[in-house]
C-alpha cells in the first residue's frame, strides 16, 4: 500500500501548477481506496471559510465554490480537533448533514483530515462511504501519509501563482514575497542572481546577451561532462559491478541523445540563457520519462535530472569568471552564502534575498554587520526574479517587491531615512559613555569583519574591536590567503585601532561557512570540523595565521587573539602550544613579533563546564551566544523552522552564561559577550545585570543600547536578571524585559527575534 501512496505523490508532484496536480490526485486516488466519493477543499480568503478544489461527485459549477458551514458540519469537527476524524456511523451524528460532494447521497463512512504543512493549515481532504465501513488500519495510514505528502504538493504549488502575478506586477498591485527578516532596513536596488544553480529547478531565466557565446558555453560543457562520463566509467571498469558502470553509458548515450542538445539550442536561439533554456529541456525530457508505464523507463526520468545537474554545474564554472556587478546590487539566490556576500565589490551590495537560511544563520550576522537590509526564508522561491529586475527589500517586514510601483517606490524610499528616531536630548547625549544612571561603565566594543568596517568603527566611540571575524577575508577568494598578505591586513587593524585593543578570532570555518577551495563533505558540518577542531586539523594554515597575527602585533601591541568553537582543553591546550611555537620560530629568524592576550569563545555547552580551566589558562573569554544559543536548545540557527526556538533570552542560555561569569570571575578573568544578544537592548541590560565585563555588537546597534543602559541603575538590571533567571521561557523573559524597558526611550524597535517572526510581544512601547 505504501508504495502506492509513493506513486500519487510522485505523480502529484510532477503537476506544473496547482490545479494539475489536484486532478492528477482526484483521479488516481480511488485506485486505491474503497471509496465513494472524496473532497479537497483548501483555506479560503476570509478565516474559517474553505473552498471545494477537487471532487469527482459534486457538480463541476461547485468546484471554487466556498464551502458552506464549514465551521459548523462535520468538517467544522475536523478543523476544531485538528486531528482525523473517522466516523463510521456518519449519519448518526449530531453534526451530519448529506454534502453536496457526494452528490447528494446520503453516506454513513465520513473521514476528514487537515492538510497541514510548516504548522500552516492548508485545507481538508475528505473521503465518504455510502455505507459503513471499518477502514484497515493500513488504508488510514495510506491515507494520513497521502495527506501530509499532498499538503506539501500544495504548499508548494500554491506559493508559485503569487510569484509569476508579482514578477508581472499585474494590475500594478505591490504583491510582496514574504519573508524572514535577516537584517532590518529598506534598499532598493537591481537583482542579481547568485550563480550557485546547482539546483536545476532553481535556475532563473536570464536574456543571453550573446547568443552566440551561450551556445559555445554550452557545447563546452557538454562536451566537458561526456569526456569525464567517458573516463570515469573506464576507470571503474572492473572495479565496481557491471551495473554500476552501465550507468555510466546510460548518461553519456542520454547526452549523446541530439534532442536534449538539440532542444537547448533552440531555446538558446529564442533569447534565453544556456542554463534557462537547460532546465526547460531537462524538465520536459525528464516529465516525458515519468509519465511512461514501464518502471525501468520511467526510472530514466531520475537520470536525465541528475544528468542536468551535472551540466549544470559545468556551466556554472565557465560563467563564474565573467560576473558583473551593478552599482545597487541586490544578491538573489536560493542559498545566498557569506561567501558570495563577500564577493561583492565595496560600496555595491544593497540588498540580499534567500531563498533558506534563517534570521541567525551567518548571512544574517553578515548583513547586520554590514546594514544592508536582508529577507531570508521565502514563502516562494525567487525563481521568477530575472536579472536585472528591480528589486526592493523591505527589511523591517521581511517583504521582497518585484518592479514596484512609482507610488510605492517613493514610499520605500521615504523609509530609507533613518531607522531610529531619536529625540534632540537623545541626539545631545550620544558621544556619552554606556553608563548607568550609577555611574558603571559598560564598554561597548566593535564587531567587525569586512574591510568596509574598519573605517566607520575606527571613528565611532566603540572602545576597540571585540570581534574581528578573519573567516571572511579567506572566503572571499580562490585559495587560502599567504603570510605576508594576512599580516599586511592584520596589521592596517591593528594600526587603525591602536591603542584601542582589537580581538581576532582565528579561523571559524566549517557550518555554513565553507571555503569554494577546500570543501568538506560532512553528513552534519555544524557538529563537524569547524572553528578550532579545523585550525588543529590543519595546523599547517593555523601556523600561517598565527605567524601573521604575531608579527603584526609587534611594536603595537594592542592584539588579542581569539579561539573559536572550543569543546576541550586539549584544544586550548595544543592551540596555545602551537602560537608559543610559531613566537618561538618567528624570533629564532629574527622577526619582529610580539605575544598577544589570549581568549577563548564560549559558545558550546561543553565550554560552559569548562569555564574554570580555560578561565585559568587564558586571558579573557568571550560568549558567542549565536552558537552557543543553538547547541544548548538543540536548533539549527540556519533552520528558519526551528527560529522560534533559536532564542538567546531563553532562560536555559540565560543561566550558562551566568554559569560562565560566576567561574571565570572567581578566576578573576573577563567575560565579553559577542553574540547578537549583545546588540539587543533588552539582551544588553540582561546581561549587565547578569555580570558581563563588556559588550561586543555591531555599531548600527551602539546608539540603543548606549540608551538604555544609561537608563538603568545597576541594581535594577541586576534585579531584573535575577527574575530572568527564574522564568521557565523565553516569552516570559521578554515579558519582562517589555515592561522594565517602557520608558527608557527606546521608540519603535521591535526585539530582532520580534520583528523576525512578526510577533509585537518584545515591542518597547516608550
Ligand atoms: C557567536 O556564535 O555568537 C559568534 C559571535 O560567532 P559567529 O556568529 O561568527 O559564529
Ligand atoms: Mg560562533
Amino acid at each position: 500500500m505504501l508504495a502506492d501512496s509513493r506513486e500519487i505523490i510522485r505523480e502529484v508532484s510532477t503537476a506544473s501548477n496547482l490545479d494539475e496536480a489536484l486532478a492528477i490526485f482526484a483521479t488516481r486516488v480511488k485506485d486505491y481506496l474503497p471509496i465513494d466519493a472524496f473532497a479537497i477543499y483548501l483555506i479560503g480568503a476570509e478565516a474559517g471559510q474553505y473552498v471545494l478544489k477537487a471532487s469527482d461527485t459534486a457538480r463541476p459549477e461547485a468546484k471554487g465554490q466556498v464551502c458552506s458551514g464549514a465551521e459548523a458540519g462535520l468538517m467544522g469537527l475536523v478543523s476544531k480537533h485538528r486531528e482525523l476524524v473517522f466516523l463510521n456511523n456518519a449519519s448518526a451524528h449530531p453534526r451530519y448533514a448529506p454534502a453536496a460532494e457526494t452528490g447528494g447521497q446520503p453516506f454513513d463512512t465520513f473521514l476528514g483530515i487537515l492538510l497541514i504543512h510548516h504548522h500552516q493549515v492548508l485545507g481538508v481532504l475528505v473521503v465518504w462511504k455510502r455505507v459503513c465501513h471499518q477502514f484497515e488500519k493500513n488504508e488510514l495510514s495510506f491515507l494520513v501519509s497521502i495527506a501530509a505528502q499532498f499538503a506539501k504538493a500544495v504548499y508548494d504549488a500554491s506559493n508559485v501563482d503569487p510569484v509569476v502575478e508579482l514578477v508581472h506586477n499585474e494590475a500594478g498591485k505591490n504583491t510582496y514575497i514574504q519573508g524572514i527578516q535577516a537584517a532590518s532596513g529598506v534598499a532598493i536596488g537591481t537583482a542579481t542572481l547568485i550563480d550557485r544553480l546547482a539546483k536545476l529547478e532553481s535556475v532563473p531565466d536570464r536574456r543571453a546577451e550573446d547568443i552566440n557565446a551561450q551556445e559555445v558555453a554550452f557545447r563546452a560543457a557538454v562536451l566537458a561532462i561526456q569526456a569525464e562520463l567517458g573516463a570515469s566509467s573506464e576507470r571503474l571498469n572492473g572495479v565496481v559491478p557491471k551495473e554500476v558502470c552501465e550507468l555510466f553509458e546510460v548518461y553519456i548515450m542520454l547526452l549523446g541523445d541530439d534532442s536534449l542538445v538539440a532542444d537547448t539550442l533552440t531555446r538558446i536561439r529564442a533569447g534565453n540563457w544556456a542554463p534557462g533554456s537547460w532546465r526547460d529541456t531537462i524538465s520536459e525530457h525528464a516529465q516525458a520519462f515519468d509519465r511512461m508505464e514501464d518502471p525501468y523507463l520511467r526510472a530514466r526520468g531520475e537520470d536525465i535530472r541528475e544528468l542536468g545537474t551535472r551540466v549544470l554545474i559545468q556551466l556554472q564554472l565557465g560563467f563564474k569568471a565573467s560576473r558583473l556587478y551593478p552599482e545597487r546590487c541586490i544578491l538573489v539566490g536560493d542559498a545566498v552564502s557569506i561567501q558570495d556576500i563577500a564577493l561583492v565589490p565595496t560600496g555595491r551590495l544593497a540588498g540580499v534575498v534567500s531563498a533558506e537560511g534563517s534570521a541567525f544563520s551567518h548571512i544574517a550576522v553578515l548583513s547586520n554587520a554590514l546594514g544592508i537590509p536582508a529577507v531570508v526564508s521565502l514563502s516562494s522561491p525567487p525563481v521568477c526574479i530575472v536579472e536585472g529586475a528591480t528589486v526592493a527589500v523591505d527589511g523591517d517586514n521581511a517583504r521582497i517587491y518585484v518592479n514596484p510601483s512609482l507610488a510605492l517606490l517613493n514610499s520605500l524610499k521615504e523609509q530609507i531615512e533613518p531607522q531610529i528616531a531619536l529625540s534632540p536630548a537623545q541626539i545631545k547625549d550620544r558621544d556619552l559613555p554606556a553608563q548607568t544612571l550609577d555611574g558603571v561603565r559598560l564598554p561597548l566594543h566593535a564587531n567587525i569583519g569586512l574591510d568596509s568596517d574598519i573605517d566607520p568603527a575606527r571613528n565611532s566611540e566603540a572602545e576597540g574591536v571585540g570581534l574581528y571575524r578573519t573567516e571572511y577575508q579567506f572566503l572571499s577568494r580562490d585559495i587560502f590567503p599567504g603570510e605576508e598578505e594576512q599580516y599586511q591586513c592584520y596589521r592596517r587593524l591593528l594600526e587603525g585601532f591602536a591603542p584601542r585593543s582589537v580581538t581576532i578570532r582565528t579561523l571559524d570555518v566549517g557550518g555554513d561557512k565553507t571555503l569554494s577551495y577546500f570543501p568538506m563533505e560532512e553528513d552534519n558540518p555544524f557538529l563537524g570540523v569547524r572553528g578550532i577542531r579545523f585550525s588543529l586539523a590543519y595546523p599547517q594554515i593555523f601556523m600561517i595565521q598565527l605567524r601573521a597575527l604575531l608579527r603584526a602585533n609587534a611594536g603595537l601591541e594592542n592584539l588579542q587573539i581569539l579561539f573559536p568553537m572550543v569543546a576541550k582543553v586539549m584544544e586550548v591546550d595544543e592551540a596555545l602550544g602551537l602560537l608559543a611555537r610559531a613566537h618561538r620560530e618567528l624570533l629564532e629568524e629574527g622577526q619582529p613579533a610580539a605575544k598577544p592576550k589570549v581568549g577563548v569563545m564560549i559558545e558550546v555547552p561543553s565550554a560552559v563546564f569548562l569555564t574554570k580551566s580555560f578561565a585559568t589558562r587564558v586571558d579573557f573569554l568571550s560568549i558567542g551566544t549565536n552558537d552557543l544559543t543553538q547547541y544548548i536548545l538543540a536548533a539549527d540557527r540556519t533552520n528558519a523552522r526551528v527560529m522560534t526556538a533559536n532564542d538567546a533570552l531563553h532562560p536555559a542560555v540565560l543561566n550558562a552564561i551566568s554559569m560562565i561569569i560566576r567561574d571565570a570571575h572567581a578566576q578573576d578573568t573577563s567575560v565579553t559577550v559577542c553574540g547578537e544578544v549583545a546588540g539587543d537592548p533588552a539582551g544588553a541590560v540582561l546581561l549587565l545585570g547578569i555580570g558581563v565585563d563588556a559588550l561586543s555588537m555591531n555599531l548600527a546597534n551602539f546608539e540603543r543600547v548606549k540608551l538604555v543602559i544609561r537608563a538603568f541603575t545597576l541594581k535594577r538590571a541586576r534585579a531584573l536578571a535575577n527574575q530572568a533567571l527564574r522564568q521557565e521561557d523565553e516569552r516570559l523573559v521578554r515579558g519582562l524585559l517589555n515592561n522594565a524597558l517602557k520608558g527608557s526611550g527606546v521608540k519603535k524597535h521591535r526585539s530582532s527575534l520580534d520583528a523576525r517572526t512578526g510577533s509585537d510581544a518584545g515591542a518597547f512601547a516608550g
